[in-house]
């Protein structure tokens, strides 16, 4: 085979490990932001589930006052009802003591209630700390494998990068530059190797038979009729 075109199949080899290195690179950060919004949303949970248990706390408490509120009442009434003379107005002040009463039963329960979804709450708040002390864990863990890979491609990248660099050196410019050319019309590969004894590997169409005998003889670089990449012969 051609000095030149052995050259430039080398180069094409490491010219694909660098781009997959650089395509894996520019995917890496998308790994880190998945992870963080994993954390994010369970971190939200956590926040909502704290937020719950405060709020059926704080409406506790709200019952609370409003028994006070008519305890202190009770005790108006009481004191109004001992000082009254009028019979009218005492029987009044025992409908209202008993009302209240009656409140403060109603209010209680309600409080029982809210104690019992308090103490739900809270055992939901302890159960998702731990969901989160392991997600947090598991994504520590993550990062880490992350960062191992960010390196062992940033050094895989520049290896390749002064690999490809030091045999561009040695390829005569013409070569170099048509070579560069095809690869970046093509996007893939721009060295192809002609298959089943016709066919270029590159667009899989047929090539002419001056063509093959060109490839075959292997005295300079032959392009593909079809899409201009360069064929050649495989090395049984
Ligand atoms: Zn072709």
């Amino acid at each position: 085979m051609l000095a030149t075109l052995e050259q430039l199949l080398i180069l094409q080899e490491r010219d694909v490990k660098l781009q997959r290195a650089q395509t894996a690179l520019h995917f890496l950060p998308v790994e880190e932001q998945q992870i963080a919004a994993r954390l994010a949303t369970q971190s939200a949970r956590f926040e909502q589930l704290k937020q719950d248990a405060r709020h059926i706390e704080s409406e506790r408490k709200q019952l609370e006052l409003q028994v006070a509120d008519k305890e202190t009442a009770i005790r108006k009434f009481q004191t109004h009802q001992a000082q009254t003379k009028k019979n009218d107005e005492y029987q009044a002040m025992s409908h209202e003591i008993d009302r209240a009463r009656r409140d403060i039963d109603a209010l209680e329960e309600r409080e029982l209630a809210l104690m019992d979804q308090y103490d739900a709450a809270q055992k939901a708040v302890q159960a998702e700390a731990l969901t989160v002390k392991e997600h947090e864990r598991v994504a520590a863990g993550q990062r880490a494998e992350w960062q191992r890979k960010q390196a062992v491609l940033q050094e895989q990248a520049a290896t390749l990068t002064a690999a490809v660099a030091e045999l561009q050196r040695q390829i005569p410019p013409a070569e170099l530059a048509a070579y560069r050319r095809i690869l970046q019309s093509k996007g893939d590969v721009a060295i192809v190797p002609v298959v089943n004894g016709n066919t270029c590997n590159g667009c899989h169409m047929k090539i002419t038979q001056a063509t093959v005998s060109a490839v075959k003889a292997g005295g300079k670089i032959v392009h593909c009729d079809n899409c201009g990449r360069i064929v050649y012969w495989p090395q049984p």
